[in-house]
């Protein structure tokens, strides 16, 4: 984007020469009056600029500093314009800084970027920069931060490769880390250099935050172009690829503008007028007591300079090894969230293979760094020059390179301790920060924090999950405001309407007090009926397990109203230990998972690896489609090292009592369940242990079609739609762009349900769900309407199926299931939640 409009945004009315203020307050004064009197902000926007120096920096660098205004006083500009007080003698900024050039910045939305990208790049010419500080002339000024003078040798417009199109960015949230991360894989495997240029400025696409730090925003043209042979073809696929985004992209956009509509502004309202920061509604309830704002953290890294080789081999493993942590982060979300949320984290994860990032520190160390003081100080630059874009999309990747530099920075150096969720102020208080890393969460202390307000993040961000599974009331994406807030201020969050109300009223806290007593009082309520059965009003019961993998996550399901365990994913006991557990440490969580239970029904399922669950560790073979390769029950028959141990500690441990089941993955033919069983009998028989109810999922439509050949020898099924959805629709369940595609009510895998109900009951056998579909409550009527006598699903998604289900009559259901199956597409299966069920 380019500033022709110097008119409309920097006249000459807006320049003052060879001033000379007495204090930097009367310097911001000054530059603000320009803006004043030619119209642009409101008189009272000086106040709001000087606010915004108590709480932030706005020294730019060079003797550049930009004053602009709080957030929250946006409507008091009138019009995007930026005034410059030129001060040739300079004014102390901060201590140490002093400003020559002073850049009052009016904007409400794009034109900061604007200005401010055009500033960094000023920065860097420093001999131009410094003939502004005292030229008399204001034309060289509006000439340099217009564009309209010609632009320093350094950075003449790139040119283009040899082959090249032109595309205008369509995604409405512009070119943002997910999307950009598959223009990196497209153009990888292009295995040609190729450049995305917009205006003068271009980058190299296989590199991740040279592409975010173009900041291309929907209706930006870029030229991307080649180099190479066969450039016009890569070229042509490349561009298909980013033209098969869009879809998604738009798809997206929707769903979260929907999702905002769909949450009407609901909550407290204040009696008073307190000051009100407006985010969106994360996660329900009311927090009243002091904010503690946790600012990117304090933590001083030592500098312990060592030979390049020791830094570089450490790096290398460093890297490595976070690498292969995020691979199990994702796969996590994966499993938890889908594929669309998981993208991220492999965003987050490919900001790794940062070549700048990687080359920076090294530059640090040959200068003389240790290797930890290096790498985070390059992290910091880099996270920097992206918040620096003033892009909340790419202040969101500047936290992402953070996050993932301190999980680098622990590697680096172990005696590092981010402890700034630790070390929390005596009492209990609201947290605020710019988002929570997942590495921040775990160490989140539940006895002292009672809110979240979060700048950054959405409502299906990491943070806003979290605090739902936790019960803290939560608000997101309110903004820089809620960094600026002071730690110790008086605050009530209210997490329903998602607003952060400071220094309330004595009046404002008794009101927000007795709205949650109300609010507890109405869960309170909720809880006693999360408990009650899933019973239909005709008497109709469906049973409701709750998917959780760890003996202290028990407790909470159960309190949502999971009446047991209806599936026990075992892999993470694999990936998260970074080694394969012994048999007795597997052991020791199967017991603690039947002792959380209480005698509930546990169903344990056996590692299922392969796929997209790879465990580093293990050093599988690499299969070009690993989720047609040996994964799941494959994986176990071919790798008795794996599958004996593990049966031996969930026999032993049930031998000590309990409700205990075995249950197979992605079994796919008789055969392979006859064998698994009798390497079952064979060890239970050897421990003399007792016998357990041994079944298998349903996730192959095989597997599906011959439920009935399946039931004698299988005591149960469970089908996991996730993956009976990906192998009957040809879907990849990990790929962002089919996303929206593969749905579980496509009619196809619905008739596959109903063809496993109908195979079992010819062998009196029961059905359970413990795919993602069985927590969404229409899915969850469909499924008990198609037979399926069992539902496991997240904790916290139990008491909204639970409610759903005893509003309706089975035999409806079962009208509504046979509708269902009968219809020709999955949308318009989803089109008869509306029509009168
Ligand atoms: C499924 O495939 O639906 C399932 C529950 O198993 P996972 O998600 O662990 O593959
Ligand atoms: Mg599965």
């Amino acid at each position: 984007m380019s500033l022709q409009l110097q008119d409309a945004l920097l006249g000459r009315e807006l320049v003052r020469l060879d001033a000379a203020p007495a204090s930097k307050e009367a310097a911001i004064e000054q530059a603000c009056q320009l803006l004043v009197a030619a119209g642009y902000v409101e008189p009272d926007f000086a106040a709001s600029m000087l606010r915004r120096e108590t709480v932030a920096n706005t020294y730019l660098g060079h003797g550049v500093a930009i004053p602009h205004g709080l957030v929250e006083d946006k409507f008091m500009v009138r019009r995007d314009g930026i005034a410059v007080l030129q001060v040739p003698g300079g004014i102390d900024w901060n201590p140490g800084q002093s400003a020559r050039l002073i850049v009052a910045i009016a904007a409400r939305g794009d034109a900061h970027i604007t200005i401010l990208r055009r500033l960094t790049r000023l920065i860097q010419d420093e001999a131009r920069l410094d003939a502004l500080c005292v030229t008399g002339d204001a034309g060289e000024i509006i000439a340099a931060l217009t564009g309209e003078a010609p632009a320093p040798a350094a950075l003449a417009p790139a040119a283009d490769l040899a082959r090249s199109f032109d595309w205008v960015v369509d995604y409405p949230a512009g070119l943002h880390a997910r999307p950009a991360a598959a223009w990196v894989d497209a153009v990888r495997a292009s295995g040609l250099r190729v450049q995305v240029r917009h205006g003068e400025e271009a980058a190299d696409a296989r590199n991740l935050v040279a592409l975010l730090q173009l900041g291309l925003r929907k209706g930006d043209k870029v030229t991307i172009s080649a180099d190479g042979e066969d450039a016009a073809a890569a070229l042509a696929r490349i561009r298909a690829r980013i033209a098969g985004l869009t879809a998604q992209e738009v798809a997206d956009a929707a769903k979260a503008a929907s999702r905002r509509q769909a949450a009407p502004v609901r909550g407290w309202t204040p009696p008073g007028t307190p000051r009100a920061i407006e985010g969106i509604a994360a996660s329900p309830g009311i927090a009243i007591g002091p904010l503690h704002v946790l600012r990117v953290s304090d933590v001083t890294i030592p500098d312990h300079p060592a030979s390049l080789t020791e830094g570089g081999n450490a790096l290398h493993a460093a890297l490595s090894a976070t690498r292969q942590q995020m691979t199990a982060l994702v796969d996590d979300t994966t499993r938890r969230l889908g594929a669309t949320d998981a993208a991220i984290f492999k965003a987050q994860a490919e900001l790794l293979n940062d070549t700048d990032l990687i080359t920076l520190t090294c530059q640090l160390m040959v200068e003389g760094h240790g290797v930890a003081w290096a790498w985070n100080a390059a992290v910091e630059r880099m996270a920097a020059s992206l918040s620096a874009l003033g892009n909340p999309v790419l202040a969101g990747r500047a936290a992402d390179l953070r996050d993932v530099g301190r999980r680098v920075l622990t590697k680096l150096d172990p005696s590092i301790v981010f402890d700034s969720l630790r070390n929390l102020p005596e009492g209990q208080c609201i947290i605020a920060a710019a988002d929570l890393s997942p590495s921040d969460t775990a160490g989140l202390d539940m006895a002292r924090v009672i809110g979240l307000a979060m700048a950054l993040g959405g409502p299906t961000s990491h943070t806003a999950i979290l605090a739902r599974t936790l019960g803290l009331p939560a608000m997101v994406a309110g903004g820089q405001a809620v960094l600026e807030a002071t730690s110790g201020t008086r605050a009530i969050l209210d997490g329903q309407s998602g607003r952060l109300y400071l220094d309330p009223s004595d009046a404002d806290i008794a009101a927000a007090e007795a709205w949650r007593d109300g609010l507890a009082a109405t869960r309170a309520e909720a809880a006693r009926q999360r408990g009650a059965p899933a019973i239909t009003l005709d008497g109709h019961r469906v049973e409701i397990g709750a998917n959780v993998n760890r003996p202290d996550q028990v407790p909470l399901a159960l309190e949502e109203g999971g009446e047991g365990v209806g599936l026990m994913r075992t892999e993470f006991l694999f990936l998260d230990a970074g080694a394969t557990p012994s048999e007795d440490e597997q052991h020791a969580t199967y017991r603690g998972m039947i002792e959380a239970c209480g005698g509930r029904p546990l169903i344990i399922r056996a590692l299922d690896i392969g796929g997209d669950k790879q465990v580093a560790h293990l050093n599988l073979p690499h299969e070009e489609n690993p989720f047609l390769g040996v994964r799941g029950a494959r994986l176990l028959l071919r790798r008795p090292d794996l599958l004996h141990p593990q049966l031996r500690a969930i026999y032993r441990a049930a031998a000590g009592g309990g409700d205990v089941s075995i249950m197979f993955p992605m079994v796919t033919s008789v055969g392979e369940i006859l064998a698994l069983r009798e390497i079952c009998e064979d060890i239970r028989a050897g421990l003399d242990a007792p016998v357990l109810p041994v079944g298998i999922m349903i996730e192959v439509p095989a597997a599906a079609i011959q439920a009935d050949s399946f039931a004698p020898h299988c005591d149960f099924f469970s089908i996991g739609t996730n993956d009976l959805t990906q192998y009957a629709l040809a879907i990849d369940r990990q790929n962002p762009e089919l996303a929206a595609e593969a749905d579980s009510l496509h009619p196809a895998v619905l008739r596959l349900i109903a063809q496993t109900v109908a195979g079992a009951a010819k062998h009196h056998r029961w059905v359970g769900v413990c795919g993602g579909i069985a927590g969404d409550p229409f899915g969850a009527m469909l499924l008990a309407g198609l037979g399926v006598n069992e539902l496991s699903m997240t904790p916290r998604d139990i008491p909204a199926v639970k409610s759903r289900l005893r509003e309706q009559n089975f035999s409806a259901l079962q009208a509504l299931a046979a509708r269902a199956l009968a219809a020709d597409t999955a949308a318009d299966v989803r089109g008869l939640e509306g029509a009168g069920h």
